[in-house]
């Protein structure tokens, strides 16, 4: 096994134990799905993962069927999914370690930024009596893009209120 589908692997084992645990069917579906989000190159909506089923699965589901199973993915701690006001994003959740985030107040476009720094700050965090699962920090703020929008539009206003 290459160490690329290592992390896919026990994502794999830990949605079965989960499933076994529930008493829920372990359909081939489900576990075709979990393959076939690993094809995904970080975070990814339903639509993303609508299209990588076309390319890569050997059969075809719905796209409720995978908005549930996704809910199910969440449950089962395979899959972090970011709720987001346009669309849930989701991401494979390879590792536990504290994760940083920055999200676009204007397209809503989601980037993970590296965490070398919030890393160092989060993973000592400990609070009494819980058990943490995720630490995923959301700082919220505008895209380079929507900036450049923004400052043509500042732009353009004050060549209009100067006429
Ligand atoms: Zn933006």
């Amino acid at each position: 096994m290459d160490k690329k589908q290592q992390p896919l692997a026990s994502l794999r084992d830990r949605l079965t134990r989960y499933m076994e645990e529930k008493a829920m069917r372990k359909t081939p579906e489900r576990y075709e799905i979990l393959r076939v989000a690993g094809f995904a190159q970080g975070i990814f909506t339903i639509d993303e993962l609508m299209q990588l089923m076309h390319e890569h699965a050997e059969f075809q589901v719905s796209r409720a069927t995978l908005f549930n199973t996704m809910e199910l993915f969440c449950d089962a701690g395979v899959v972090i999914k970011h709720p987001l006001a346009t669309a849930a994003h989701y991401e494979m959740r390879t590792d536990n370690s504290p994760k940083a985030y920055v999200i676009c107040r204007q397209c809503n476009t989601i980037t993970r930024v590296s965490t070398s720094t919030a890393r160092l700050a989060l993973q000592n965090l400990h609070v009494r009596y819980f058990s943490i699962e995720d630490t995923l920090v959301y700082m919220h703020g505008f895209c380079r893009k929507c900036q450049a929008r923004k400052r043509q539009e500042v732009r353009k206003n004050k060549k209009l209120s100067k006429k």
